[in-house]
């Protein structure tokens, strides 16, 4: 005899396919790909994608640098930057409605593994990561998880409902530590770094000196609240961070991912100073872990997404309070058909986050 559910399946309609953006094959490239429209599971909800981020990672994949490929299975559906609006609704979600919008957390916890029951849920042992491990949100449709929802306030602008995710990892690298009146130094200004220096700025972070080797970048920092951008190719770089904050950084974000820059944060830091790794390098890095760590007594701290949920209200509230201020970094979208457009303008540098619009026409 079949199972029930697979009778009640077989009688209704398949729903019309839906376009993904897929990673088919560990090789670079990414390929536009028609798939079934997701059911939502028992305590799933299904999303209908209203705008989606391009992410870093993202560019990791579609590359598939040596990071990328130690680390990620294929086929896979890309996207974890996302605000999409409840299409439906798994028949154990009660607390959601059919039209209502939704910011997701990209971490997919267990919520049973110790740090998860210990209040550190975003370094989940048995963590999965949408759009990288499960299939996520470069889609018209996603279904996630109803405990990984967060209910985006009425009124806010999904562009900036999208940026919950990308910035959420901002906030938690700018307010990990007290930078309140500290000489901060930002190193890359990407999108996580243009974040990172409009949080910090907002936390009262002064100065705050940001490094890039992009002019281009250089000059959204200074829009977004840097009170010195420098050329991070410069050999004088460590000498420059210091004239421009007047000390050296008591507080370094390094959100490049570049062995240089890493190298950089390390040596121009105060001794006894802190450091925040966000940016992932492609390759593994060395460090002189004596000399620019131990002996002048560094304090650091990995970023991997988000405090769940501290890290989201106060994100909220940086959206709702300071979100228009991150305008000038919103500088390119594209609709889901023509991602590889969408791709190449990340891959040239000069842009800042770059939006998938599910509502704009190819
Ligand atoms: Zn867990």
């Amino acid at each position: 005899m079949r199972p029930a559910a697979y009778a009640s399946y077989s009688k209704r309609m398949p729903a019309p396919p839906m376009l993904t953006v897929r990673k088919v094959a560990p090789e670079r490239g990414a390929r536009l790909t028609e798939l079934q429209r997701p059911e939502p599971g028992p305590d799933e909800l299904l999303l209908r994608v209203r705008r989606a981020g391009i992410c870093g990672s993202d560019k990791h994949l579609y590359l598939w640098d040596g990071w990328a490929a130690a680390n990620f299975p294929t086929p896979v559906t890309l996207g974890h930057e996302i605000v999409g609006e409840v299409a439906e609704l798994g028949p154990q979600v009660t607390d959601f409605q059919r039209g209502d919008l939704v910011a997701v957390e990209s971490h997919l916890f267990d919520g049973a593994c110790r740090p998860c029951r210990t209040g550190r849920a975003h370094v989940c042992e048995n963590l999965r990561i949408l759009g990288i491990d499960v299939s996520g949100g470069f889609a018209d449709y996603v279904a996630v998880p109803r405990r990984v929802a967060w209910r985006v306030p009425s009124g806010m602008p999904l562009e900036h409902a999208v940026l919950f995710e990308p910035l959420g990892n901002a906030v938690h690298a700018a307010m990990r530590y007290d930078v309140s009146g500290q000489p901060v130094a930002v190193y890359g200004c990407g999108p996580m770094g243009l974040m990172a220096i409009a949080v910090a700025r907002s936390a009262g972070a002064y100065p705050i000196v940001a490094t890039d080797v992009a002019p281009y970048r250089r000059a959204l920092a200074e829009t977004l609240g840097a009170h010195a951008a420098l050329d991070a190719a410069s050999p004088r770089l460590g000498d420059e961070i210091v004239d421009a904050l007047g000390c050296r950084p008591t507080v370094s974000l390094e959100m490049s991912g570049n062995q240089q820059a890493l190298t950089q944060a390390l040596q121009t830091s105060e001794n006894g100073g802190k450091l925040v790794f966000l940016g992932i390098p492609p390759e593994p890095v060395t460090i002189d872990l004596a000399e620019h760590f131990m002996f002048k007594g560094l304090e650091a701290y990995g970023v991997t997404g988000r405090l769940i949920w501290d890290t989201w209200y106060r994100t909220e509230a940086f959206l709702l309070r300071h979100g228009a201020e991150l305008a000038p970094m919103l500088t390119h979208r594209f609709p889901l058909a023509n991602f590889e457009d969408a791709m190449q303008t990340v891959l040239t540098g000069e842009c800042g986050k770059v939006l998938i619009d599910m509502d704009a026409q190819p």
